[in-house]
């Protein structure tokens, strides 16, 4: 199996980029963000769980994002690898998620790191609220939340791939194409290395 957790802040390319790869890779995509959505959109318990953190900006308890993600591999066994976008976002995660992928017999093989100037974010996530209904993508208080809680609990999972060695970096500016490009070139050294 080869699993792959692409990484950044809100804004990143993360969802647009992650459809590329599960193209090129014929990986199965896991984001948390969208399976949240989903929930609360059928009005689960989970999804009212998981509301007032996503309506704050802020995220939801580990615990909860952890039990929603060992259901989904437990449900989805068979595949030839997994992309999780969106996930792991705190050190906490990262190591539930060594433990749950072991259960299965697999382990991640790299970090992608999509790498976008601060200014950059906030304005293609505000450029994104106008027309993707998301309330969290409209407010420019909720956005720079969402960057300060990337900032402070999710940038030092890049740290816990960095000490295993598994990190790729890749500028996430420039034509859709181009970044894939260099995300494709990335993956494909990591996995002849
Ligand atoms: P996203 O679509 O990935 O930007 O996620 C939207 C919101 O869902 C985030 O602002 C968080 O409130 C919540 N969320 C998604 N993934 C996670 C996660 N791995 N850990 C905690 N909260 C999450």
């Amino acid at each position: 199996m080869v699993n792959i957790v692409l990484f950044g802040p809100p804004g990143a390319g993360k969802g647009t980029q992650s459809e590329k790869i599960i193209e090129k890779y014929g990986l199965k995509h896991i984001s948390t963000g969208d399976l949240f959505r989903k929930h609360l959109g059928e009005g689960t318990d989970l999804g009212k769980k998981a509301q007032s953190f996503m309506d704050n900006g802020k995220l939801v308890p580990d615990h909860v994002v952890i039990g929603m993600v060992d259901d989904f591999l437990n449900d989805n066994t068979g595949e030839k690898g997994f992309i999780f976008d969106g996930f792991p976002r705190t050190v906490a995660q990262a190591e539930a998620l060594d433990e749950l992928l072991a259960k299965h017999e697999t382990s991640i093989n790299c970090m992608l790191m999509l790498e976008v100037p601060h200014e950059e974010l906030k304005k293609r996530l505000l450029e994104r609220g106008k027309t993707s209904g998301r309330a969290d993508d409209q407010n420019e208080e909720k956005i720079n939340i969402r960057i300060q809680e990337y900032l402070n609990k999710t940038l030092p999972v890049a740290s816990f791939y960095e000490q295993q060695g598994k990190i790729c970096k890749v500028k996430g500016v420039g034509s859709i194409d181009g970044i894939f490009a260099d995300i494709a070139a990335s993956l494909d050294a990591h996995f002849k290395a």
